[in-house]
Formats: structure tokens, sequence, C-alpha cells
């Protein structure tokens, strides 16, 4: 369900402290649960950025009645008909489906940013931790050559923890298809916006996340490659401790711009007027 139309599910029951706050995860502060939510799911003490379903973040940012899935049908196969202690990975994709609702860990489709038509790509980190698989690669891809095919500006919100390794080197081969598909829109100079959303990690920041004409980032994010401790064993140094935040991949180079949710939507809005119109 949408998140602004989301309502109580049953109003008669006395509410509960749980019902009443929410528990911020980054400062443990107590937050009025109507606050968190009129707030956009961010923190009114610590500015945390609660990671947000790709539903929560269709609603944010495109215009109300205004987006159309695509290939929705693509689904997450099972390529090495892989199979650990805890059971098959199709076993798995069965249930995170169920759980979900999701097909794969991306969403796909076009809409309008007040009033700009545009295609999107969200990711959402319920399925597999949001992870880089062979469906995953198959959607963006197909939302690419959409976006190329009707010269429309194309957006990826990335929310991932890297490649899923049930899918092996399958997975890894979505890395370079997906960056293939963006240089397309870029021979043909349409514009390609990367939004980097708590986390964007491993094969996504090594592959599309990292390949647009502007990455902006949420305040916070986590964004890198390689996990903090394994970089500290391999290099046997202590790393600051804003590394792979998207304030120091701004200071870096890396990011273009960090935007607050609230704001997200309207300076999105900003560049694709400069985008469009040029
Ligand atoms: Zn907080």
């Amino acid at each position: 369900m949408g998140w602004f139309t989301r309502k109580r599910k049953d109003a008669e029951q006395p509410e509960t402290k749980e019902e009443v706050f929410i528990q911020c995860p980054a400062c443990k502060a107590h937050i009025y649960k109507a606050e968190w939510e009129k707030n956009l799911e961010v923190c009114s003490h610590c500015n945390h950025h609660e990671r947000m379903t790709c539903w929560e973040r269709i609603d944010l940012l495109i215009d109300r009645g205004t987006f159309r899935e695509i290939n929705r049908r693509v689904t997450a196969s099972d390529p090495l008909k892989f199979a650990d202690a805890k059971g098959t990975y199709g076993e798995k994709i069965k249930e995170t489906r169920q759980k979900t609702g999701l097909n794969e860990s991306v969403v796909t489709g076009r809409g309008r940013i007040n009033g700009i038509r545009v295609v999107l790509a969200v990711m959402d980190f319920r399925f597999f931790g949001g992870s880089l698989a062979s469906g995953t690669g198959e959607k963006i891809y197909q939302a690419a050559a959409y976006a190329l095919k009707h010269r429309q500006p194309f957006i990826i919100v990335c929310a991932s923890g890297g490649a899923r390794m049930q899918e092996g080197i399958v997975s890894l081969m979505q890395m370079p298809k997906t960056c293939a598909a963006i240089a397309r829109l870029q021979q043909a100079r349409i514009p390609y916006f990367s939004i980097m959303t708590d986390p964007t990690t491993g094969g996504v920041s090594a592959s599309y996340a990292m390949v647009g004409d502007i990455h902006i980032a949420e305040p916070k994010a986590l964004i890198g490659f390689a996990g903090r401790r394994v970089i500290e064993e391999t290099i046997k140094q202590k790393l600051p401790d804003d590394f792979q935040t998207a304030e120091y991949l701004m200071e870096h180079g890396f990011v273009d711009l960090i935007v607050p949710r609230k704001e997200m939507k309207d300076t999105l809005h900003k560049l694709l007027k400069y985008c469009v119109a040029a």
C-alpha cells in the first residue's frame, strides 16, 4: 500500500508504545510515528534516512497516478540451481516473492516528475538485500532501452548490497550489461541520473550507480565497494569514521549532490528541466 495512504490496521485496539512511537535505528530516539511518517521516515533528531520500499519511493518521486510499471513479469531465475545448507535458491526466491510481492530486486516503469516524463528503476532492499542478479540486470537493461526508444530521461534509485552470490558469474555479468545499456543512452545524449540511497555497495556501486551524468545521494547513505572491515584488514590501516558515507564521497568527487529526502523530487525536477530543454 502507498505510504501516503497507509492507515492503522485496527483503530479500535488500544495503542501500545510500539504503535505510537518509532525508535530511530541510528540515534535510538523515540519519535512519534505520525511525525516519523510526516517526515518521510527521516529522524528529526539525527537526520537518519530510513530505508524505503520501492513503492514508497515511487510515491515520493512520481506524480500521483502517472506510474506505469514495465517488464513486471521479468523475475528472478536460478541459472546455477544453487543450494546451500539452508536450502535451495529456488525455494528462497519463492518465499521472498511471496513476502515482498515483488518479482525481482528492482521495479521499473515510466511516469512523470512534476509533469516531465521519465523512465525510472527503483531497487528494493527487501528482495535479497536489493542484490543485482540476472532478473535485475535484465529489467534495468530493458528500462534503459525503453528510455532510449522514447528519448526520455532515465533515473535509477539504488539500494543494494551488491551482486547476488547465488547466481555467481551470471550475476556479475549484469554489471557490464547494464553499463552498456546506459552507454547507449549517453551516446544518444539522453540524461541518466543515479540516486544512491543507503546502502549502495558492491557490484551496484561498481557499475550503474557510478556512471550517471549526475550522481545524487541521500544524506549519510553508505556507499562503497568492499566493506570497511575487509579494507582495514587488507591495508592494515584504520579508515576515517566517515569513510564510505555520502558526505565523504562528495568531498572526494564521486557524488555531485547530497539531497535530503524532502527535496529530492523538486531537485530532480530542476535538473530535468535543464536537461530536457537543452
Ligand atoms: Zn535518529
